[in-house]
């Protein structure tokens, strides 16, 4: 018996020795995260993202052309340093245009409305919605509200809400169409005045474009009865593969026509008309050969000055905007970038929307919202949120453009 005893015990010593001679680390946490693939990613991502930060900077310093924003939104909810706002879509208030309203998506859980003094009003948390976009005039329930689409990654689908033009409330989600594309990415509306239709075009990483029609209920009263479930009625009308990823999507609702993003090629224009062939023209001066655009190419919308029809578009690379005139004398005019004053500046936009109009004393000719990637106050960095800009000074800078491209400089 004792024998025994004596024998365990020289093995527990032996055991106890060995486990003390084994190598120590001095920092336990970094152990973990070595083990951790989920932690060790996230800190390669920050650092890439970092030198992202940096890479950028350095080309965004090539341009002269310059605005400052006045505003900008409380951030999104998010992880600590999350790529997670992504685009705006402004509704113009037409009877107090001071009480117009930004949507901006927050890709890892929904959309949150904004006021024009970038104050959250409503946050609705359906999911990580990615594109966002809007029409007036839509006809729901017997009332003209504003029609809201935005993909929906979580459900692969159109998530259909409505805002309420006399409250200025955004609805819950009445409708989600699944859409048919690989994974729903980019978005936009389109509204077709003859005959007057609405309709959103949805992307995919993949390069597919769907064309989906979009009614509310009692528009068609033989449909009426079996659409009382979802009140809206989608319908995939059109369908089109691309030639590489697209995300920004813009329609000009009075030509009928569709401009897409390509991430890594440029800007192609196409018929919005269903009806219509799909041939693409590449917009001039929005591919590789122009060397103030550095891909991705993100954001997009369409303005009209003094006659002229204008095209923005976000160049992710140079954290900086692209000016495009359009139609017969397409041409790219130059790039502009938002630097820092009160507010910060704005670096590697993904999303971005414009409104004409007098909005407020701070918005006097109109409002251009681009998302931030790095949002900051003073050296605290903070989670993502959108960036307002004046109209006013872009509005003289395109002028000057105008100038310098009309006397060939
Ligand atoms: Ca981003
Ligand atoms: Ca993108
Ligand atoms: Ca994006
Ligand atoms: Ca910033
Ligand atoms: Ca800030």
């Amino acid at each position: 018996m004792k024998s025994k005893y004596s024998g365990i015990s020289l093995v527990l010593l032996i055991l106890l020795l060995l486990v003390s001679c084994l190598p120590r680390s001095g920092d336990k946490n970094q152990d973990r995260r070595m083990d951790d693939p989920d932690a060790r990613a996230g800190e390669m991502e920050a650092w890439q993202d970092t030198m992202e930060l940096k890479r950028g900077l350095e080309r965004q310093s090539a341009f002269e052309y310059y605005v400052y924003a006045s505003a900008e939104t409380t951030p999104v909810q998010s992880a600590e340093g999350e790529d997670a706002a992504d685009d705006p879509a402004i509704w113009v208030n037409r009877k107090d245009p001071e009480k117009s309203l930004v949507l901006g998506t927050n890709k890892t859980r929904g959309i949150n409305v904004y006021d024009l003094l970038g104050n959250e009003l409503q946050k609705m948390n359906i999911g990580m919605v990615n594109n966002i976009d809007l029409r007036e005039g839509f006809q729901y329930r017997e009332n003209e509200v504003v029609l809201v689409a935005a993909s929906n990654r979580s459900i692969n689908a159109i998530s259909i809400m409505v805002l309420d033009p006399l409250s200025g409330r955004l609805s819950d989600t009445i409708a989600n169409l699944t859409a048919g594309v690989d994974e729903v990415y980019g978005l936009c509306c389109y509204h077709q005045q003859d005959p007057d239709v609405y309709f959103v075009f949805v992307n995919g990483k993949g390069g597919i474009v769907e064309q989906w029609k979009i009614s509310g209920i009692g528009e068609n009263g033989a449909q009426a009865s079996t659409l009382r479930k979802s009140e809206i009625q989608g319908e995939m009308v059109r369908s089109f593969q691309l030639s590489s990823q697209p995300e920004g999507m813009v329609a000009d609702d009075s030509k009928g026509l569709l401009y897409i993003g390509l991430e890594q090629e440029g800007i192609i224009v196409v018929s919005a008309d269903p009806g219509e062939e799909v041939e693409s023209s590449m917009l001039p001066g929005s591919d590789g050969s122009n060397p103030s655009i550095y891909f991705d190419i993100e954001g997009l919308a369409l303005f009209s000055i003094r006659g002229k029809d204008y095209l923005i578009a976000s160049s992710q690379g140079n954290f900086s905007y692209a000016i495009f005139r359009l139609g017969a004398q397409a041409a790219y005019l130059g790039s502009f970038i938002i630097k820092e004053a009160l507010v910060d500046g704005a670096e590697e936009t993904d999303g971005l929307d414009l409104a004409l109009g007098a909005f407020s004393s701070r918005f006097p000719e109109g409002i251009f919202v681009v998302q931030d990637g790095f949002n900051t106050d003073g050296d605290m960095k903070r989670n993502q949120n959108f960036k307002y800009v004046s109209f006013s000074p872009i509005r003289k800078m395109i002028e000057a453009m105008e100038d310098a491209h009309a006397s060939g400089l």
